[in-house]
């Protein structure tokens, strides 16, 4: 059993004029003790009556208590019910009620005299402290906000001291006597029936002759002061809090960020942290150069129902702020997007578009009320950009400080990321390196084989034929054709291989010429002809549109490239084969060229390795057909040189090939 309505809910209703007002727990101490020492400095004998919210508050006040009951018989003290406290006529009488009841959230304190009366009627408004961590509780614990009225009014003492009494009355009936008794002292009862006619306090406020009340224009002073004080420490802690709050959070997410060596996770752990700290609408994050058109958003933190800007393409060069931005090197605040009336803004740029035009239609666009825009700089360098955006849901102004922390975190994220990029350079240095040396491990067996077997089989036939006068000259002809085949073979293999060493040096002049492509093809056709005996090639069929455009590349490469793909067709099929070469317009506004063969097909889990060089499916030193392993790699380089891209399909073993490549063309308008 507990009471749910509080002493001052109850006082206010049947006095409805009460305006209460809010006092701090240093406020409420200090006007209790006063209001207890006036009892200890009197000669009268109050009824004085006092509720707790906690039994220890209690305990911290118990000696006064026994004090005041020393000189006057009617003193009620009243604490929630915890460890020792409990209902006793000891030395005065003490009323425990359940921590449940709304008591515990008040604190009423009340004197009562013959001449003079006081009350203090308030109930805690935990609603009203902000959400402060444990150690800032502490700290606040003097500035907890309370609610209610402070008064000499003998009216409305009387109602308090009826309200109370009634509460005592309720956790212990036996005091019926006493409560009876103090009703009639202090005239409690009948004043209180009077006044339940009329609920304007000053008015029926016929006993209020008080000659040391506590409310007197100086108390009052004392007590504004005292709430003054309260306030700006109040102020001061706060600002001291929030500046905390602030570099923990700046220490959190530097920390979170530098923790990982992955650039993508690094922006996408600030662009959530941020925009959540920031109590942002949205927050991006994006890597970008100054001269971009524009980036494609990959970087998203959004409360909710703010629209996404996710996978979409967010403009650059037509932006004012991301220019202005850029410009000064430093962060821009706008704070109210539709009422902005500044010069950049206002001047035209170089560029077609109008800058207030542009703004206004990328602020109306995604709802962009506030925009703060910073910039990610490292050595001066622009390596992306932070915005945050405040739209229709939250229009809290950013501070200095808001801002300040931001840019920090801004420059932190710069060095994280170059931090992230370097580390992951090195990775790509090291892959480089390793490749490097198993290319360097794979010359030699190339050179040890390659350069050496043929050397050597030319040497023995040259010997031999030196040497044997007499041989027969079928004999010297096979001596003779053995070694011319492997020279031709060695001046292939230095020949591809400073081919490649060319290509991969960067240094190719490369000379672009508007080409057809059906030529092209042609040309390469009958040089594979005439390198072939007739019966050894399967057929070749070319499936070339007429209406293709002119392709735009060098004409000796691409040549060049069309006869090695040819080659490893008519190399790896069977002469009742076949090989097919079409060429078709893709999406990506490039030919695409498809040489197909029928023949004995690449693994799928081959189908990238093939372009390694030196790479052959049956090893550098088990070669069936002809070759230096470097075809592909070269194929691959001359490809690079104009932007195209190079790729193998095929089913499997005995499946055949496809070897696809684009290159640009040549728009007709
Ligand atoms: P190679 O001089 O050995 O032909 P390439 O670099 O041109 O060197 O080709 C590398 C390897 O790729 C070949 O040895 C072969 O194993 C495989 N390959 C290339 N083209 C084809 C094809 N059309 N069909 C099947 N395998 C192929």
């Amino acid at each position: 059993m507990s009471i749910s309505t509080s002493v001052l809910t109850e006082l206010v209703q049947f006095l409805p004029n009460l305006k209460p007002q809010i006092y701090f727990k240093s406020s409420l101490t200090a006007l209790s003790h006063a209001m207890e020492d006036q009892v200890l400095a009197g000669t009268e004998q109050p009824l004085v009556i006092a509720t707790f919210q906690q039994e220890r508050f209690y305990r911290q006040e118990a000696h006064r208590y026994r004090k005041i009951a020393e000189l006057t018989p009617q003193v009620y003290v009243m604490a929630a019910l915890e460890t020792e406290f409990q209902n006793s006529s000891d030395n005065h009488e003490t009323v425990a009620f359940y921590p449940q009841d709304q008591l515990s959230q008040e604190w009423n304190l009340l004197v009562l005299g013959q001449y003079y009366s006081t009350c203090l009627v308030c109930v805690e408004r935990e609603d009203l402290v902000q959400n402060y961590d444990i150690s800032e509780q502490l700290l606040m614990d003097q500035a907890r906000p309370f609610q209610g009225i402070w008064t000499s009014d003998r009216q409305v003492s009387i109602k308090v001291a009826e309200l109370l009494l009634e509460r005592t009355l309720y956790y212990r009936p036996e005091l019926a006597e006493k409560v009876e008794q103090a009703y009639s002292i202090y005239g409690i009862r009948s004043v209180a029936k009077k006044s339940k006619k009329s609920s304007n306090p000053t008015k029926s406020n016929s006993i209020s002759t008080d000659y040391s009340s506590l409310n007197d224009p100086f108390a009052y002073r004392l007590v504004t002061y005292l709430q003054a004080g309260q306030h700006e420490l109040l102020r001061v802690y706060r600002s001291l809090a929030a500046k905390e709050r602030k570099e923990r959070l700046v220490n959190s997410i530097t920390a979170t960020i530098r923790q990982s060596l992955n650039p993508q996770e690094v922006i996408k752990v600030a662009t959530q942290e941020l925009g959540e700290a920031m109590g942002a609408c949205r927050c991006l994050i994006y890597r970008c150069k100054a001269t971009d058109n524009s980036v494609k958003i990959s970087n998203e933190y959004l409360c909710n129902d703010v629209v996404s800007i996710i996978g979409k393409t967010w403009l650059l060069r037509e932006n004012p702020l991301f220019q202005e931005v850029v410009k000064r090197q430093e962060p821009i605040y706008i704070n109210q997007t539709d009422e902005i009336d500044i010069d950049w803004i206002n001047n035209n740029n170089n560029n077609s578009v109008k800058p207030k035009e542009s703004f206004k239609k990328i602020t109306q666009k995604w709802e962009i009320k506030g925009w703060l825009m910073i910039p990610i700089l490292y050595q001066g360098q622009l390596l992306g950009m932070v915005e945050l955006h405040q739209c229709n849901c939250n229009l809290s102004l950013w501070k200095e400080d808001d801002l300040l922390m931001v840019d920090a975190i801004a420059t932190q994220l710069g060095a994280a990321i170059i931090q992230a990029e370097t580390y992951a350079n090195l990775e790509d240095l090291n892959q480089q390196l390793e490749a490097l040396e198993r290319t360097r491990s794979n010359l030699i067996a190339i050179t040890g084989h390659e350069l050496r077997t043929p050397l050597s089989t030319i040497l023995i036939c040259l010997e031999t034929y030196n040497q044997e006068p007499d041989m027969p000259v079928e004999m010297r002809k096979i001596m003779l054709d053995t070694a011319l085949t492997d020279a031709e073979r060695l001046r292939k293999l230095v020949q591809d291989f400073l081919k490649l060493s060319h290509l991969e040096s960067g240094r190719v002049d490369w000379n672009l010429e508007s080409l057809n492509l059906k030529e092209c093809i042609d040309l390469s056709i009958s040089g594979i002809r005439a390198h072939h005996a007739k019966n050894q090639v399967p057929g070749i069929q070319t499936e070339v549109p007429s209406d293709l455009p002119l392709v735009e590349a060098d004409g000796e490469w691409l040549v060049e490239l069309l006869s090695k793909l040819l080659d490893n067709a008519c190399k790896f099929t069977n002469s009742d084969g076949k090989v097919t070469i079409n060429a078709k317009c893709n999406e990506e506004q490039m030919i695409e060229v498809t040489i197909s063969d029928t023949g004995r097909g690449i693994e799928p889990n081959r189908l990238n390795a093939v372009f390694e060089r030196f790479y052959q499916e049956e090893g550098s030193l088990r070669r069936s057909v002809g070759g230096t392993g470097l075809g592909l790699a070269i194929s691959k380089q001359i490809v690079n040189g104009w932007g195209g891209e190079i790729w193998a399909d095929s089913q499997g073993k005995n499946q055949g090939s496809q070897f696809h490549f684009t290159i640009p063309y040549l728009e007709t308008e």
